[in-house]
């Protein structure tokens, strides 16, 4: 099973729309001619600056995604946005679960889940998030909290929901700290969430879905990462903010 690679770019709370623009349009120009040999590629701006994204990368393959969802359709539910909403802005993808909003605004593997769920529904692609905190995997537990983590962000869901989803292996003590895991610690993770999904989804699902490495990636260090045998691509949080490394990143996908 051949699985296309995939470069997504976190763009957090950064980039106003005008300067969101003025970065995308530097991706779509400097992306090499082609386009059949390219990974696939994604960025995810702010709320606010889909629109104007959206609109700037027409014309490229560069697909734009959302940063959260809620669950559910609309109702009152303040500061929140639907799957529905999302797709009148044009994004194909959204970023669910992600280890900020799990640790600064109280996102849980429920919530998770919820959130997963209601984007299948609505035929937006769901990039969920997974991870290990730096004091769990010095206790020897990262397997298990990843495990954990997958068997409840997928709670509930079949073979055909599962036919989108991209799930990123993000160690929390590796974003946005420049400690990068190593190729093989990447690896086993990776090779892990896999075995889980078999068993929860049958070998076909395990085969054919895409797991993203994010933490620190950048261009000095994606190669390797990328030649792994379980890593189909990466979910950049800081290199994603400049063209050049972002540009990088895709060669290096290539
Ligand atoms: C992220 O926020 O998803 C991320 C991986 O950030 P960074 O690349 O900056 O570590």
């Amino acid at each position: 099973m051949s699985r296309r690679k995939l470069i997504a770019g976190n763009w957090k709370m950064n980039k106003t729309a005008a300067e969101g623009v003025a970065l995308v349009t530097a991706i779509k120009e400097g992306l090499p001619a082609g386009a059949d040999a390219l990974p696939e590629i994604l960025v995810c701006p702010t709320f606010t600056t889909l629109g104007a994204v959206v609109e700037a990368a027409k014309g490229s393959p560069i697909e734009v995604g959302a940063q959260n969802v809620h669950w559910a359709a609309n109702g009152a539910f303040t500061g929140e946005i639907s799957a529905d909403m999302l797709k009148t802005t044009g994004v194909t993808h959204v970023i669910i679960g992600h280890s900020e909003r799990r640790q600064y605004f109280g996102e849980t593997d429920a919530t998770v889940n919820q959130r997963t769920r209601a984007a299948v529904a609505a035929g937006l692609v769901p990039v969920v998030c997974v991870g290990e905190t730096l004091a769990e995997r010095e206790a020897g537990k990262t397997m298990d909290v990843i495990g954990a983590q997958i068997k409840a962000d997928f709670a509930e869901m079949t073979a055909a929901d599962m036919a989108t989803v991209v799930i990123a292996y993000e160690p929390v003590w590796a974003i946005g700290t420049g400690k990068v895991a190593t190729d093989e610690q990447a690896q086993e993770v990776h090779a892990f969430i896999r075995k889980v999904l078999a068993e929860m989804f049958g070998a076909a699902v395990a085969d054919a879905t895409r797991i993203l490495y994010g933490g620190s990636m950048k261009p000095a260090n994606a190669a390797g990462l990328l030649a792994q045998p379980d890593i189909d691509g990466g979910l950049i949080g800081g290199a994603a903010l400049k063209a050049p490394d972002f540009l990088a990143l895709i060669e290096a996908a290539r």
